[in-house]
């Protein structure tokens, strides 16, 4: 019989979260019926060219954003994830910018889309804490030039840190996609690169997603705040 405790060593894991997993939070997901875009167009407030055309308007969006954000608390899988997050050879991705990963104190979180605490100076590069209300005549406190924009990577821009990324799963024994619905590149193809080097794969998401039982192993279904606990319990056992 299997003595109690942790399981054996898990091997490396890549885990990527979506949307889904702070939708406990009270932060709207992307796609989801009642999802924050759904009152916004792509178009009209994540795109470089919205950006252009109307900075105003983007940077209110990003603005509420912020203020969602910094008032939501992470929820109970935000906190599992951090703990695994500090078990070895575990990297951790997420395209969510809003930091409720680091909040609840997870370890070295790959922020591939950027986070909504930052502003970006697009002169020079430099990063700094965003203000509540940002604007584009905000001088860049490293080079003094009025070029500040949201730290967030909009649709048409590459992903931050891929290489990184790409390191991790080329090394992957296990890769989990938490809470996404897998439609929005590079992040969705994750999975299969992890396949391709023989990890196993695996979806906790509210609902499966359409194409769970081609591309994932294993699916578990339900609100993440329940089985991503689980999840990182089974892994790694109980706290
Ligand atoms: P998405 O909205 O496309 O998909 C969310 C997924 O989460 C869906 O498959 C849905 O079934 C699932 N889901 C909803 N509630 C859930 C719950 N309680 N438990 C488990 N799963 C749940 O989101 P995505 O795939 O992350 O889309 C990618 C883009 O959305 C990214 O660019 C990301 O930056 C952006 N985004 C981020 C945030 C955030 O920072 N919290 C919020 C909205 C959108």
């Amino acid at each position: 019989m299997r003595p109690a405790g942790p399981p054996d060593q898990p091997g490396r894991i890549v885990v990527l979260t979506g949307a889904g997993l702070s939708a406990e939070s009270g932060i709207p997901t992307f796609r989801d019926g009642d999802g924050l875009w759904e009152r916004h167009r792509i178009e009209d407030v994540a795109t470089p060219e919205a950006f252009d055309r109307d900075p105003a308007l983007v940077l209110r969006f990003y603005d509420m954003r912020r203020a969602a954000a910094a008032t939501a608390r992470p929820n109970p899988a935000h906190a599992a994830l951090a703990r695994l997050s500090h078990h070895p050879g575990v990297t951790l991705i997420t395209q969510n910018i809003d930091t409720l990963l680091d909040r609840a104190g997870a370890r070295d979180v790959i922020h591939m889309h950027g986070r909504i605490d930052s502003a970006l100076c697009a002169a020079c590069g430099h990063r700094w804490t965003a203000p509540a209300a940002m604007a584009t005549s905000d001088p860049c406190p490293a080079c003094g030039r009025p070029a500040t924009r949201p730290d967030i990577v909009w649709f048409g821009e590459m992903p931050y840190h891929m290489d990184r990324i790409e390191q991790a799963l080329a090394g992957a024994q296990l890769f989990a996609a938490i809470g996404t619905s897998g439609q929005v590149y590079p992040a969705a193809g994750f999975v299969d690169l992890a396949r391709s080097v023989g990890a196993r794969t695996v979806e906790l998401n509210l609902v499966p997603t359409d194409d769970a039982r081609d591309r994932f192993d294993d699916s578990i279904a339900g609100p993440a705040g329940e089985t991503v606990p689980a999840w990182v319990d089974g892994l790694i056992g109980p706290a």
